[in-house]
C-alpha cells in the first residue's frame, strides 16, 4: 500500500486495535506499532499470568462496537459476563440502592454492561487484526515525529527504524509519546488514590452484579469478568506517589493485603469481602492518574485518541468507553466525507484538517467533563468519617427512580453520533 494512503496507529492497547478494525471496515488501510513485546497467546488467555484485570464495557461502548463490527460484539458477549444488577451499600451493610440493568439500561441505551478480562479482550482484538490482515509490529517504541506542510509524516522508532504515512493517530495511552512529541513532555497527575485489584473465583450463588461497598476512607467494588471469575478493587487514599504498575504482587505482599486492609472489616449483604480477597488468584496495586485537559488534540496530520487524548481515573468506568466513543465519532466524520464521493475509499479523498477539527469538536468538551467527574467520584469513594453519612445519602438519592438515574447515566451512556 502506498505511504500516502496509510494510516499509522501508535499503540496496540484497547483503542488502537478497535480503531484499526473500524477503519478497515470503511475501506481504509492501517498499520499499528507498539513498544511492547508481542504478548503470547497463552499469557493473554491466562488471567493470572497476564497484565491487568478487567474492563467494564458500558452500553455506549457496546453500541459502537456492535454498529462497527457485530461479530466482535458477539465475541465479547460470549467471552465476558453481562452485568444484570447494579447494587451498592455502606460498610455497615445497609443497602443504598439496587436496580436491574435489563429494565433500566436496556430500554434506554439498547445494551447492558459486560465485564471482561482485559487480557481476553486484548486476545480477541489481536486475533482479529491478524484475520483481517492488518499489519501489527511489536517492539517498536515511537521516539520522534516529523512532518512538514503538505508532506507525509515520518515516525522514528527507538531501534532506529522509521515509517511514513498520510495520517498518524496516537493511541499510546496515559504516557503517550505521541502527545509529548506534539505538545511537550508533561508528567501525568497523581490523584492521591490507589487501587488494589484482585481476581478471584466467583463463589457459589454469586450474582451477575456490579456491587460497591462505600466505607470510611475506602471503597470496595466487584463485578464478574467471566462465568468463572470476578474482579475486585479497593480504592484507598495514599499521599505518597504510587507507580502505575500492573505487575502481580509477590506472595508475601499479597498475604499482607489479605490480612491488613481495613476494607476486610466492611460488611455487605451481597458477598463476603474476606472470602473474595482471601481466595484471590492474583493481586496488584496501582496509583491512579489523569492528565490536564488539552485545548487541541491535533497537529497537522497527527491526532490523539483514547487515553493519549484524555486519560482518566477509573472511578466511573469510562476510560476505554470514551476511547470507543472517540472511534465512533471519528469514523462517523470519515463516513460523511467518503459518502460525498463514489470512488473506492482512499485517505487521499479525506480532508484531514476538517476531519480532525470536527472530531475534536465533537469530543473534547465531553471527555474533559468526564475526567473531572471521575476525579470527583474518586474523592467520594474515599470520604473521611465526617462525610460518610452525606455521601451515603447522595447515593441513596441518586438511584431512587429512573428519572433521577437517567440524569446521571445519560451523560455516560447515551451515545449519539450527531
Ligand atoms: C484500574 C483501572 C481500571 C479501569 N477500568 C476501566 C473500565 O472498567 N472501563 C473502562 O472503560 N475503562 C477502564 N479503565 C481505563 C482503560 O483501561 C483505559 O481507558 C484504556 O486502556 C485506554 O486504552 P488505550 O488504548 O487508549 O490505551 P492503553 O490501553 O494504555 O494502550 C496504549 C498502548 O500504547 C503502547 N505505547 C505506549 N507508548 C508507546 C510508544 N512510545 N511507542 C509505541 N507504543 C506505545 C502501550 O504499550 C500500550 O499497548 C481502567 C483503568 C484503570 C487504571
Amino acid at each position: 500500500m502506498k505511504e500516502e494512503e496509510t494510516i499509522i496507529i501508535i499503540g496496540v492497547g484497547l483503542i488502537g486495535p478497535i480503531l484499526a478494525l473500524a477503519l478497515k471496515k470503511l475501506g481504509l488501510h492501517c498499520i499499528l506499532f507498539d513498544r511492547r513485546q508481542e504478548p503470547s497467546s497463552i499469557s493473554l488467555l491466562d488471567p493470572v499470568q497476564s497484565e491487568g484485570a478487567s474492563i467494564n464495557i458500558a452500553p455506549n461502548g457496546l453500541k459502537i462496537i456492535d454498529e462497527l463490527c457485530h461479530s466482535l460484539y458477539q465475541e465479547i458477549e460470549q467471552v465476558g459476563c453481562p452485568v444484570q444488577i447494579f447494587s451498592n451499600c455502606n460498610s455497615d451493610g445497609d443497602k443504598l440502592g439496587e436496580f436491574e440493568t435489563s429494565t433500566v439500561f436496556k430500554p434506554r441505551y439498547g445494551y447492558i454492561n459486560i465485564g471482561i478480562a482485559r487480557s481476553a479482550l486484548q486476545s480477541i482484538l489481536i486475533n482479529r487484526l491478524k484475520t483481517d490482515n492488518i499489519p501489527v509490529y511489536f517492539n517498536k517504541s515511537l521516539v520522534a515525529i516529523s512532518q512538514a506542510e503538505n508532506e507525509l509524516v515520518t515516525l522514528t522508532f527507538k531501534d532506529g527504524s522509521s515509517c511514513k504515512g498520510g495520517m498518524v493517530i496516537g493511541a499510546d495511552g496515559l504516557h503517550s509519546m505521541t502527545r509529548s512529541l506534539l505538545f511537550g513532555a508533561e508528567k501525568p497527575t497523581y490523584t492521591k488514590t490507589t487501587q488494589t485489584i484482585g481476581v478471584s473465583p466467583r463463589p457459589i450463588g454469586h450474582r451477575d452484579v456490579i456491587h460497591t461497598v462505600f466505607g470510611e476512607n475506602a471503597c470496595f467494588l466487584t463485578y464478574p469478568l467471566s462465568k468463572s471469575h470476578l474482579v475486585w478493587a479497593m480504592t484507598l487514599p495514599e499521599e505518597n506517589e504510587t507507580p502505575e504498575t500492573w505487575k502481580t504482587l509477590q506472595p508475601q505482599d499479597m498475604d499482607s493485603i489479605k490480612q491488613e486492609s481495613q476494607v476486610m472489616s466492611f460488611k455487605s449483604p451481597e458477598l463476603s469481602i474476606q472470602q473474595l480477597v482471601s481466595t484471590s488468584v492474583k493481586i496488584f496495586k496501582i496509583g491512579l492518574y489523569d492528565r490536564p485537559a488539552l485545548s487541541t488534540w491535533n497537529v497537522g496530520r497527527v491526532t490523539l485518541i483514547g487515553d493519549a487524548a484524555h486519560p482518566s481515573t477509573p472511578h466511573i468506568s469510562q476510560g476505554a468507553n470514551q476511547g470507543i466513543e472517540d472511534i465512533g465519532y471519528f469514523c462517523h466524520q470519515i463516513k460523511l466525507q467518503l459518502n460525498q464521493s463514489d470512488k473506492t475509499p482512499s485517505l487521499k479523498d479525506i480532508n484531514i484538517a476538517t476531519l480532525f477539527s470536527d472530531y475534536q469538536e465533537s469530543r473534547i468538551i465531553k471527555t474533559t467533563e468526564l475526567v473531572e467527574k471521575a476525579r470527583k467520584m474518586g474523592v467520594l469513594r474515599v470520604s473521611p468519617k465526617d462525610k460518610c453519612k452525606e455521601r451515603d445519602q447522595l447515593f441513596r438519592n441518586a438511584w431512587l427512580n429512573n428519572e433521577i438515574r437517567y440524569k446521571s447515566y445519560d451523560l455516560l451512556y447515551n451515545y449519539k453520533e450527531e
